[in-house]
């Protein structure tokens, strides 16, 4: 994984790029700083402004290095020079839940003895759900989990994205803690990781907030039990 522009730019949400690749609906563009989702966050989503007007983008799908920008109009054919923009409503309502998702994880992560998660979703209306393997504790218990979550947005905690050696990390227990979704190493081996002040440190290649202040309240919703080692925890947003 080399380290994407939404990375190394998070405040960037409009730029400038050329068209390299083409086909009827989607196009990959020479730089882009849409989040190409994965680990099961969904990507970002956007327009392409083009010389003949401008088109929605509603998904990244990436194919090897080339990332595919989707459109809605899958006929549309698009050329030339354009203007990216990305959604900043979309990625922040993503990112919110995304970074109250590693904050959920933390308290799992303590509290049931190193729980590790085994799957993960994401959505972009504010919905997301995540699965751990977890077996013989009171799905009340998860619940109560809650309020920590949202003393953790009260406290306005900072969150920072750095860069670590690979292997190192892979030999720190807990610090690649899901065993779906930890992002491959960047080219030069090093690994990405979302620190949350003195709160979680986690191996991640999404988006996240700059500070848990941002988020709004959270809430979890309906607990399931899938299979017998797979908890199945829904959240979202307070109305
Ligand atoms: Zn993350």
């Amino acid at each position: 994984m080399a380290i994407y522009l939404c990375h190394e730019q998070p405040d960037l949400y409009e730029h400038d790029a050329t068209i390299v690749a083409s086909r009827p609906g989607a196009v990959a563009v020479s730089r882009s700083a849409f989040h190409p989702g994965g680990g099961g966050q969904v990507s970002d989503v956007g327009t392409i402004e083009h010389a003949g007007g401008e088109a929605a983008v509603v998904r990244i799908e990436p194919e090897g290095d080339v990332w595919w920008h989707v459109f809605d109009d899958e006929s549309l054919e698009v050329d030339g020079e354009v203007t990216i923009r990305i959604d900043a409503e979309h990625r922040l309502r993503v990112a919110s839940l995304h970074t109250m998702s590693h904050v959920l994880n933390a308290f799992v992560f303590e509290e049931f003895e190193g729980s590790l998660v085994t799957g993960a979703q994401i959505n972009g209306d504010g919905t997301g759900r995540m699965d751990f393997d977890l077996t013989a504790i009171d799905n009340d218990r998860l619940r109560a989990l809650e309020g920590p979550v949202n003393d953790v947005i009260g406290r306005g905690l900072a969150v920072e994205a750095v860069y670590v050696d690979a292997e190192e990390a892979a030999n720190t227990p807990g610090l690649v803690r899901s065993m779906s979704v930890a992002p491959p190493p960047t080219d030069d081996g090093l690994l990405r990781l979302i620190d949350i002040d003195g709160l979680d440190r986690q191996a991640c290649g999404g988006t996240h907030l700059a500070n848990t202040a941002e988020s709004r309240p959270f809430r979890i919703g309906k607990i399931e039990n899938k299979g017998k080692h797979n908890r199945r925890i829904r959240f979202r947003f307070a109305d």
